[in-house]
């Protein structure tokens, strides 16, 4: 068993003068960065904060962000983290469902704090920035002294992230010191001789979520490397910075590489230190890679991964890789495409049996295949995911674990939601999310594989598909896309592009175009937005 505070102590100790986190000029070395969360913690313990109980961080990603994470760990808390675009609404729900005592965030933030107090168990606000009346600033609040580490079980919960995809009720997700401290090294170990001391991370990926969290934040920390806080996405700005701090390792989701290589002035950039990238969060267009292996000759791999999942299961490496596929399992995660219909026409209430089997479906012999010419019933099922990095469970919520997972063969399978197939390699490839595919007249579409066409456009910068309801055929298909600044196609032609390439019920019957697309801070685009536009 692994601990993630314990894991950060020792790289603190062998580390203690190389820069931590760099931010706005100023670096901040370990033992500084250690003895400010120390501090940190022990003002919650001079509160009586303490363990298992609940801290929000409601900020952008700032240095504050690191030091309040590792600072309620030390104090043996549990971090539930908030999208500082969330409104007083969104942070009612969650701060009111893990009963969080405290919340740090930004002073412009403070009144929608202030705002759902009185309907949850927050006592104390402690703010980032300017002052705020009758509000702990930062650094007042931590302490003169630091705290020692409150040893937590390895299988306790270290932190309360909230997911929902892009629909529904968001649920906590409760993520152990041991899923974190496994996935940070598993993942740290996926670029050439894994992260180093040496390495700069540009924290692009908002911390709030588990990707920028674990993959960047705590793999930063946990290998002694330099974390370098973004907190907001401009493609120009982060350009000019991995030039000039020569920034070494780079993840980021596909809308970001999108962006990147969309600058006009993309071809004059050089990223001469940059020796690791990875994209994730959402499928990874073709196109978009190969435009960043073209202009900057760094590979770019795809990974995969949920929040419930802490995140990474499925890396593609620098020596193993196959464009189009997530990866591998990371060394100790197991994964599987399952036959999960047999699942889903339970009636509902059905009392799940205790041991319900998982069919596998057969690998392909080697991928990708060519969507258009395969039966894809034939050869995709649900991704299922067992192993260390695995949420313990959702927070209260026994109906949707449940559902999450199966007990099979003495395993704990979770079941991403995530429709793929797998090949006699260990390649994984996912085709879309289950919830996302359009039936149409009795047939299946995903919508990703009509995207990837679309990104093949010349006149097309970025693209969306989703099915909407049609009196005939149940669902038709409809694409919305961002023109490229000198495009000249209509939507007639981009019908007929992809009536020329793809089966007639596969192509958009409607095609809009748009300035940008929804997408949350994490790439993914809001498809029920798109949904529901005229
Ligand atoms: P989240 O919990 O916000 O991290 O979202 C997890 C979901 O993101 C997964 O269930 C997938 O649908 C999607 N996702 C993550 N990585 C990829 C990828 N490489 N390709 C396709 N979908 C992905």
């Amino acid at each position: 068993m692994t601990n993630l505070v314990r894991d950060v102590g020792e790289t603190v100790e062998s580390n203690p003068d190389a820069a931590a986190i760099a931010y706005d000029g100023a670096e901040l070395s370990y033992e500084e960065f250690w003895k400010r969360a120390g501090r940190f913690g022990k003002a919650l313990e001079n509160r009586d904060i303490g363990e298992g109980d609940r801290v929000g961080i409601y900020l952008p990603n700032l240095p504050q962000f690191v030091t309040a994470f590792y600072g309620t760990l030390r104090a043996g808390g549990i971090i539930v983290p908030m999208n500082p675009q969330y409104k007083a609404r969104e942070i009612s729900h969650m701060l009111g469902d893990s009963g969080a005592k405290a919340v740090v965030t930004l002073a412009e933030l403070v009144p929608n704090v202030r705002e759902v107090q009185d309907v949850t168990d927050v006592e104390q606000v402690i703010s980032v920035g300017a002052d705020v009346e009758g509000v702990t600033a930062f650094d007042e609040f931590i302490a003169d002294e630091t705290n020692a580490v409150v040893d937590r079980a390895d299988d306790d919960v270290a932190v309360q992230p909230y997911t929902s995809g892009t629909t529904g009720t968001p649920k906590g997700v409760l993520l152990t010191h041991h899923n974190l401290a496994f996935t940070t090294r598993a993942n740290a170990s996926v670029p050439p001789g894994g992260f180093q001391a040496a390495d700069r991370l540009i924290g692009t990926l908002p911390l709030f979520h588990i990707y920028g969290m674990s993959v960047v934040m705590n793999g930063a920390m946990y290998s002694g490397g330099t974390y370098y806080p973004v907190p907001e996405w401009d493609a120009a700005a982060v350009m000019d910075q991995l030039e000039d701090d020569d920034i070494t390792i780079m993840f980021a989701v596909p809308a970001m590489f999108n962006d990147m290589i969309n600058r006009p002035d993309a071809d004059e950039y050089e990223f001469e230190a940059l020796r690791f990238a990875n994209s994730g969060g959402s499928s990874l267009p073709l196109e978009v890679l190969e435009r960043f292996e073209d202009l900057w000759g760094v590979q770019l791999n795809e990974g995969y991964g949920l929040t419930e999942t802490s995140p990474v299961t499925h890396a593609n490496t620098n020596d193993a890789r196959r464009k189009g596929s997530i990866g591998q399992p990371l060394d100790g995660v197991e994964a599987k495409i399952v036959d999960s219909t047999a699942r889903q026409s339970d009636a509902p209430g059905d009392e799940p049996p205790e041991d319900e089997g998982l069919e596998t479906v057969p690998r392909v012999e080697e991928g990708p295949i060519d969507e258009a010419d395969a039966d894809l019933h034939e050869i995709t099922g649900e991704l299922v995911i067992s192993g260390p990095n695995v949420m313990k469970g959702y927070y209260e919520l026994p109906e949707a674990n449940d559902e999450a997972f199966t007990e099979a063969d003495g395993t704990r399978w979770f079941h991403t939601g995530d429709i793929g197939y797998w090949d006699e390699d260990e390649f994984f490839f996912v085709v879309d999310r289950e919830k996302h595919m359009i039936v149409t007249g009795g047939y299946n579409v995903y919508p990703r594989e009509v995207e990837e066409l679309l990104f093949e456009h010349e006149d097309i910068a970025d693209a969306a598909v989703v099915g909407v309801p049609d009196e005939r055929r149940g669902e038709t298909v409809k694409a919305l896309v961002v023109p490229t600044p000198d495009a000249d196609a209509t939507p007639e032609e981009i019908k007929a592009y992809c009536l020329e390439n793809l089966a007639e019920y596969k192509h958009p019957r409607e095609v809009g175009f748009v300035e940008t697309l929804p997408r949350t801070t994490t790439g993914k685009v809001q498809k029920f937005k798109i949904r529901d536009e005229d």
